[in-house]
């Protein structure tokens, strides 16, 4: 099923759980602005190439529109969509005064140089540049940009606006960036997975993780779990997977990774067939990359008893149901990963107050955001009897729904 299906699917069935009215229920579904943008730039050899952009502002009644930008050639504008749909339902979750929106571009950053990178992402900003703001929309990074994307955002921007620092989140430190925000989205996973556990009387350091995705998000929470004692026994990236059922060392695979830029030829555990890595024994299962990744076909083999969403979307609706049928417990993407546009809030807040935070404020926060975040879930869950994922999409939905109709929504 396709992401935006997939997504409206779950939206639907938050709409009745709350017994939404039927016209809300729709308006809330479609965009506030779907904005489609062609880019061409000159490669670096001098030849003209084109590609499409996308900006979806999704929804502003919780306040500006927020949201990541991807690089990637599966972009497109349904799953850009989605993605935007995500975030609303996802800031709502987190209880942070954004709405939703999700930008991309189709196109391969690894082939790209960073000089035809640059050139990209400031042909974007032009295009969008006065359809974004600091209480409009505001960018952040996702996969295939960084905060060396944002940086140029904010400069293109400013040659329009002026100075505007909170126009992007996930900027470098120099330019106004938050201590934590890199590793925030992967601190996140871990404070919801430990939210999740000590609900079954479980604790990270007695238990074996399989890693999917060794990105920003994957590579931190390896780190994170390594840290805090448990056993990461397979991760992946797309040079190749790699298994050690007694664990792996993660600070020492991150230094194979500088060092080689590959996982693939890791000393330290064998290497494996990355499509089984999903299926592979383990605790918790923690998907960090792709959607769409658990699915009819592989769902019934996963042996792990918890699924931390990392990613946006892994699980389409009929792995879920598979999932939900075999005890799998799913912490649901919208909560589990909001750690990131969490401490872009953060972030955002620092360059309004024009005042820096130091790294424990911003990870005690973030703590503090995601265990509360957790304990909403759950009474949501309690009182409408329901899965994790309608917990978080039911309390997202009356969130955004409440203020919806406070505005003076007409049906
Ligand atoms: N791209 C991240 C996400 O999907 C972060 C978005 C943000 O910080 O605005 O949640």
């Amino acid at each position: 099923m396709n992401a935006l299906a997939a997504t409206s699917r779950n939206f639907r069935q938050a709409a009745r759980i709350l017994g939404l009215d039927s016209k809300l229920e729709r308006s809330l579904l479609i965009p506030f602005r779907e904005i489609k943008v062609e880019c061409t730039i000159p490669r670096d050899d001098g030849t003209l190439v084109s590609y499409v952009g996308f900006r979806v502002q999704h929804d502003n009644a919780r306040g500006p529109m927020k949201g990541g930008i991807r690089y990637h050639p599966e972009v497109d504008p349904d799953e850009v969509n989605a993605l935007a749909q995500l975030m609303t339902w996802k800031t709502a979750v987190a209880n942070i005064p954004y709405g939703g929106a999700k930008g991309g571009i189709g196109c391969s950053p690894r082939e790209l140089s960073k000089s035809e990178l640059e050139r990209l992402t400031r042909v974007f900003t032009q295009k969008i540049h006065d359809l974004i703001g600091t209480n409009t929309d505001v960018p952040a990074p996702d996969m295939g940009t960084d905060a060396q994307t944002m940086a140029w955002i904010l400069d293109e921007y400013s040659k329009f606006h002026g100075h505007s620092p909170a126009i992007v989140t996930g900027k470098p430190l120099d330019l106004g960036g938050s201590l934590g925000r890199e590793a925030a989205t992967g601190r996140g996973v871990v404070f919801a997975t430990e939210a999740l556990l000590a609900e079954y009387g479980k604790s990270i350091k007695e238990l074996t993780f399989v890693v999917q995705g060794f990105g920003n998000v994957g590579s931190w929470v390896a780190r994170l779990i390594h840290e805090r004692g448990g056993k990461v026994i397979a991760v992946n990236d797309i040079t190749g997977a790699i298994k050690n059922p007694n664990g792996i060392n993660i600070p020492f695979l991150l230094k194979f990774k500088e060092e080689t830029g590959n996982l693939k030829g890791f000393p330290g555990g064998d290497s494996m067939d990355p499509n089984e890595l999903l299926t592979h024994e383990c605790d918790v299962l923690i998907p960090c990359a792709l959607g769409g990744v658990l699915n009819r076909e592989n769902a019934v083999d996963v042996k792990a008893k918890f699924v931390i969403e990392a990613a946006n979307h892994p699980t389409d609706p009929e792995a879920d149901e598979i999932l939900s049928k075999k005890g799998v417990v799913v912490l649901p993407d919208i909560y589990a990963n909001a750690g990131g546009v969490t401490v872009s809030y953060f972030e955002w807040v620092q360059n309004i107050q024009g005042f820096m935070w130091d790294e424990e404020k911003v990870n005690d926060q973030l703590q503090r955001y995601m265990t509360r975040a957790f304990e909403n879930i759950k009474s949501m869950c309690h009182s409408h009897n329901c899965s994790l994922r309608m917990g978080a999409f039911s309390l997202g939905v009356n969130r955004v729904a409440r203020a919806t109709l406070l505005r003076g929504w007409e049906a």
